[in-house]
């Protein structure tokens, strides 16, 4: 992301000055740079291409789901992947199209079913016996899908975004057998057509060693019960960089092992290759967006540790107290020699977890002053609520030096638009 002090010693975006956005949008304000979300998109096309696999790659919605978002993914060539209904709805919103659209989740509604039906979406991804069912029951003609599988594999990341390990509420596993029927059952089906497998392993892995091993368990499982797939959807889990402890690995490598580890197995096995999909979120949007706060109270406590508490919190960033999660925050308004201290950030809202970067060294910082969170673009906004009736911040893309808003921020009326008077 194209952040650099100008000669004003501001913080900037493609040579806007932050300080221009908070002035002219408020904060807390998400800003994203929609030209490193394009080139992510890119270097996923380009390397897939490299690799001389046939592919699809998909845009997993829940990262951050807006209607000009859906749009630039589509001029990406991206698919798309979709949980809830509310989703899907952005998604047609935008224009997207459906054929290109796949619906995830682990408790899909029958109106849930039905409304994707209705719309022509590309695939389901079956998520449990009885949804086989289910969509047979709902769907009128051929409907493709998936199946989700738990291969069983612990990823290497946090205990609470791991989703292929044996005891998970996603998927059909292959140890005790569920998979296996799961197939039978849809391969039993009146309607429902097997184009293949689905596995999402977890979120923010670091390295491609429990990708690649899920492959070759995957495919090996298949072969053993001469089970004849098109597809193969790897999920998404790509890591980035929050902080300098964070390693981002390579998507150009990721991808040369992914692709050389299926091409290899479905060699040894005599397998025949299938197309292979992948559905990455945060490392589409995760590193192109930052938040903007502005700096209220700050508390030194003496020989402890110095709160600096700002005009957002747990509301647009959960994952601090969800996850435990790492933050980079930058002085934007001002660049300082300063010497740096022991600082917390502190949101304003009625819960002491409400916390957004614990023990960071910050500059003294004052009341005014503009911070500015790096890779809030992924599970931030979609993860956001109206808790302590905070309204939800606006949403600005950065194009070309260019700044435009894309999301409103949320108005009192918003707030109170559902309730009966
Ligand atoms: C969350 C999720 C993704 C995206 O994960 P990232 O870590 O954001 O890339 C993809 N597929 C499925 C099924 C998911 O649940």
């Amino acid at each position: 992301m194209d952040l650099t002090y100008n000669e004003h010693n501001q913080l900037a975006l493609q040579d806007i000055p932050l300080t221009e956005l908070q002035e002219t949008y408020g904060t807390p304000l998400f800003v994203y740079d929609e030209n490193h979300i394009r080139n992510q998109c890119r270097r996923f096309h380009q390397s897939l291409k490299n690799s001389g696999v046939e592919y699809t790659v998909s845009y997993a919605s829940k990262a951050f789901s807006s209607i000009q978002l859906f749009r630039i993914m589509n001029e990406e060539n991206m698919g798309l992947d979709v949980v809830s209904d509310g989703e899907l709805y952005t998604a047609l919103k935008a224009g997207f199209p459906a054929e290109h659209i796949h619906f995830h989740g682990n408790n899909k509604t029958n109106e849930e079913i039905r409304y994707a039906l209705e719309a022509g979406i590309g695939l389901f991804v079956v998520d449990s016996l009885s949804e086989v069912d289910r969509i047979d029951a709902l769907a009128n003609g051929p409907v493709d899908v998936l199946l989700r599988v738990n291969p069983g594999v612990e990823a290497h990341t946090h205990e609470f975004i791991q989703t292929g390990q044996e005891d998970s509420k996603f998927g059909l596993s292959l140890l005790h057998g569920l998979a296996l029927k799961g197939i039978r059952k849809i391969e039993a089906s009146r309607h429902l057509n097997l184009k293949g497998i689905h596995f999402h392993i977890g979120s923010q892995i670091f390295g491609t060693e429990g990708t690649t091993a899920t492959i070759k368990k995957v495919i090996h499982w298949l072969n053993d019960h001469d089970i004849h797939i098109e597809k193969l959807n790897i999920g998404g889990g790509f890591s980035i960089q929050y902080t300098d402890e964070d390693v981002r690995y390579p998507i150009e490598d990721a991808i040369k092992e992914i692709t050389d580890t299926l091409r290899s197995v479905c060699e040894e096995v005599d397998y025949p290759l299938p197309e292979l999909m992948m559905e990455p979120g945060r490392a589409i949007v995760g590193e192109a967006g930052i938040t903007l706060y502005t700096v209220g109270t700050i508390k030194d406590i003496p020989n402890t540790n110095t709160y600096v508490s700002i005009d957002g919190g747990m509301s647009d960033n959960i994952r601090t107290s969800l996850y435990d999660a790492k933050y980079t925050v930058k002085l934007a308004n001002r660049r300082t020699e300063d010497q740096l201290i022991r600082t917390t950030i502190a949101g304003k809202l009625c819960e002491s977890g409400d916390i957004i970067a614990k023990d960071i060294s910050l500059p003294h910082v004052e009341a005014g002053d503009l911070l500015c969170v790096l890779a809030t673009g992924a599970y931030h906004y979609s993860m956001a609520s109206n808790y302590n009736q905070m309204r939800k911040p606006a949403v600005v893309f950065v194009k070309d030096g260019q700044h435009r808003l894309v999301i409103k921020r949320q108005s009192f009326e918003d707030l109170v638009a559902n309730d009966v008077m």
